[in-house]
């Protein structure tokens, strides 16, 4: 197992009741990535959303309630890391994303790095030692608006692409509380790095919820947001981040630009955190996804040498 998920020797588990029967757990580290939060139901069916919280207290939670459904959001490491301490439990997510969390292979591939180099070496030894990701079991495979009956608790699930393909949100409407995933209300705003991702579906899916009557909102990175006005205004600052990062592109696009001088401006990071070659492949697919949603506006078009604004 990993030490650096394990590092935090102080971290306690921590139930803090946000409604009738309904727990927010942060993760580790305030739920920041390599870890994230999780949601606990203790209803007649006891659920858990997401497994990142960190190994130690996911040791403790296995031990001390005993879990019926574990729902995950997402097949990403930071959500998955710990499903196998819930061995009890069925393992649930939507269709499109089983497929990363049965298989770390299946993972791998959707970061999609470039064969044959120290990149490719470098996420297998992240995912599977730094995380001790391990391939997991899914029982159940559900789809867009999915109605768990947990007993007086109703979860219905809101399919949220963008992310990833299978990406979803949870809502519980007798309290008008929303588990918003990786829709995470970050300052650093959406992140669609994998092969999987799509802006367009993002954008769609941020608009979506907005759409709907939320008076609480956990996010998996940044914990709990409360009034409907407020959380909506998050919601539309995460969402300009990526109209943000179009602008610079536009702008510099004025001139002809290869796809490495775009990527060296680091519209999307900002400052290139370490390793810096795997961010920097981050960086250059969440640029072309934008370059091809430009082009697709006919906004852009490529070049012999990389892409100018038409
Ligand atoms: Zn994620």
């Amino acid at each position: 197992m990993s030490q650096i998920l394990a590092i935090d020797e102080g971290c306690i588990l921590n139930y803090v009741e946000i409604a009738n029967k309904l727990f927010f757990i942060p993760g580790e580290n305030d739920g920041r990535y390599p870890f994230s939060n999780s949601l606990f139901i203790d209803d007649a069916i006891k659920v858990l959303i997401d497994t990142g919280i960190g190994s130690k207290l996911a040791a403790e939670l296995a031990k001390e309630k005993k879990i019926d459904l574990v729902l995950i959001s997402h097949g990403h490491e930071d959500h998955i890391a710990c499903n196998y301490f819930f061995e009890d439990a069925k393992i649930c997510c939507h269709k499109l994303d089983a497929p990363p969390i049965r298989s770390v292979e299946k993972l791998k591939e959707l970061y999609d790095l470039p064969p044959g180099i120290e990149l490719e070496k470098s996420i297998d030894l992240y995912l599977r030692d730094f995380f001790g990701l391990k391939d997991s079991r899914v029982d159940l495979e559900f789809e867009n608006r999915h109605v768990f009956d947990l007993g007086s608790i109703k979860l219905n699930v809101i399919h949220t692409p963008g992310h990833s393909a299978g990406h979803c949100c949870f809502s519980v409407p007798s309290e008008r509380l929303v588990f918003l995933a990786d829709i995470d209300l970050s300052t650093f705003g959406p992140w669609y790095g994998c092969i999987d991702s799509d802006v367009d579906q993002f954008i769609k899916s941020i608009e979506n919820i907005k759409g709907l009557d939320f008076e609480i909102a956990i996010s998996s990175h940044k914990s709990i947001t409360y009034g409907r006005e407020t959380i909506k205004e998050k919601l539309d600052a995460y969402l300009n981040k990526i109209f943000e990062r179009e602008k610079k592109l536009i702008d510099f696009l004025s001139e002809e630009r290869t796809v490495q001088e775009i990527v060296s401006q680091a519209f999307i990071y900002r400052k290139l955190p370490e390793p810096k070659e795997i961010y920097e492949h981050f960086e250059k697919v969440m640029i072309e996804k934008h370059l091809e949603r430009l082009a697709r506006k006919n906004l852009v078009r490529r070049t012999n040498r990389g892409f100018k604004l038409l």
